[in-house]
């Protein structure tokens, strides 16, 4: 008995292909199969056509980024529209790298502001302690 090494079902000893899948199932010094070898340009194929779906045109018009600039100002959707261009699958490339751009620059600054205030709060914190010394 043979087993095929994609299906796992049994064909007869002198079987060349899988009864079930017509996988090649002769010995492991048989000529490769098409399927060996060309999975590389397949993908390559795929991942053209991919590429090609997702970035039809790669340049946000002028309109577009207004838009985006006049979103941006408006207080909440213009946070939650940033992400959705950061990591929104049908956002052009250079408005989902310029979101991504913003939204680490606001996770700066959100981090500095808590630093400073904490520093802040320290040099409150120990001149409080030092007039309560004084008095
Ligand atoms: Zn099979």
């Amino acid at each position: 008995m043979r087993y095929c090494p994609k299906c796992n079902s049994s064909s007869p000893d002198g079987a060349m292909f899988c009864a079930g899948c017509g996988e090649r199932i002769e010995g492991n010094n048989s000529e490769p199969s098409v399927n060996d070898l060309y999975p590389s340009v397949e993908n390559n194929i795929h991942y053209q056509t991919n590429y090609g779906r997702k970035e039809p045109d790669p340049h946000v018009s002028v309109g577009d980024w207004m838009l985006t600039v006049l979103i941006m100002g408006l207080p909440i959707v213009g946070l939650v529209m940033l992400f959705v261009w950061a990591f929104g699958n049908d956002t052009k490339v250079s408005k989902a790298n310029f979101a991504k751009a913003s939204l680490i620059w606001m996770g700066i600054s959100i981090v500095l502001a808590f630093l400073f205030g904490a520093a802040l709060m320290g040099m409150v914190a120990s001149f409080s302690q030092a007039a309560g010394g004084y008095f």
